[in-house]
């Protein structure tokens, strides 16, 4: 676990004094983002990657497959893969054969230039029931003691639990107030991600839905991400909002992020596959709106059809994208 001061330095990263000195550090650098990314020999772009993105390619050789992400500007990692039994992380495709421990993992990250400040996991336990507190609590335990050794700063649930109505998420809520409780103890932000599921709205328990809905009248009920961000502790939880899957929600991930400006701290920047090629997402407002609350950072992911293409083709197209982006500081 993390000592008091260290904590304390933690948190302090995470202010908005901390975002302030980056938009300065960013408009001192040179008017050629996509050359001072790829040599490193100015102010560098805060750019992030979930290693979901690679899968497989990225673990049958991480220490050249690291290398290249440094090369194509990524300063931050977001990983995903830990082993709930062995404490490692690796994939969760079964023919996967590489597992690497916290320690081997942050050496081969920092031997690269990067920094691994956030990773994606969830509790195999699957029934969110009082009677199930101390397995979530055991989990998120034993899992902030190993993410502190790789030094994050965030750790993120992806995944949805079985929610049927309002009673549910506010159970739910409880038990992600008992992680982030956990994780920020030893000085780290506990988050969820979204899929398009927790855009979909659920009623009071018993509540019917109308028999005869009038087409144009908002339907009954509350998304469920709205019941998360309500009955949770802002103190203890945070969201990370995947923009694309937003989008697939039929939201506008501008508007939650107006709406919720104190709650979402990071972003998935995903378009269906290479970032800008679908004409499906609008980034430059996306990250106009994103600095403007003061995001903490973001991460690109990439998953869906390749089209014959390797993943880190996609990932290489989608960093070419971000460092001659404008809008991306
Ligand atoms: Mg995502």
């Amino acid at each position: 676990m993390t000592n008091r001061r260290t904590f304390i330095k933690n948190l302090s990263m995470l202010t908005l004094g901390g975002i302030a000195n980056q938009s300065l550090m960013a408009s001192n650098a040179l008017p050629t983002p996509s050359i001072a990314a790829a040599t490193g020999s100015a102010a560098k772009k805060k750019m992030g990657l979930q290693t979901y993105s690679l899968g497989q390619e990225l673990l049958q050789d991480l220490p050249n497959g690291l290398n290249r992400l440094a090369q194509m500007g990524f300063t931050d990692l977001e990983i995903f893969g830990y082993q709930e039994n062995t404490g490692q992380f690796g994939d969760y495709n079964p023919k996967n054969t590489t597992f690497v421990s916290a320690k081997d993992y942050k050496k081969m990250v920092d031997d690269a230039g990067l920094k691994i400040s956030s990773s994606h996991l969830t509790p195999s336990v699957r029934e969110y029931t009082k009677a199930n507190m101390s397995k979530f609590e055991d989990f998120w335990k034993k899992a902030t003691d190993i993410h502190a050794e790789l030094g994050v700063s965030y750790m993120v649930q992806p995944s949805l639990p079985h929610i049927a109505n309002e009673d549910d998420a506010k159970q739910v809520c409880e038990i992600f107030n008992r992680a982030g409780e956990i994780t920020r103890q030893a000085g780290i932000l506990w988050g969820y991600h979204n899929h398009n599921n927790e855009f979909k709205r659920v009623l009071k328990a018993g509540e019917k839905p109308n028999e005869n809905p009038n087409p144009w009248a908002p339907p009954k009920g509350t998304y469920i991400e709205e019941l998360f961000l309500k009955n949770t502790d802002p103190d203890k939880v945070m969201f990370e909002l995947d923009v694309y899957w937003a989008v697939m929600g039929q939201q506008d991930p501008i508007e939650w992020m107006e709406n919720y400006p104190d709650r979402f701290k990071l972003l998935h920047i995903k378009d269906r596959w290479i970032l800008g090629d679908s004409g499906m997402m609008n980034f430059p407002n996306i990250f106009k709106k994103a600095y403007e609350i003061g995001i903490l950072g973001y991460y690109v992911e990439l998953e869906g059809d390749k089209k014959g293409r390797t993943q880190f083709e996609g990932v290489e197209k989608s960093a070419e994208y971000l460092r001659n982006a404008d809008f991306v500081k």
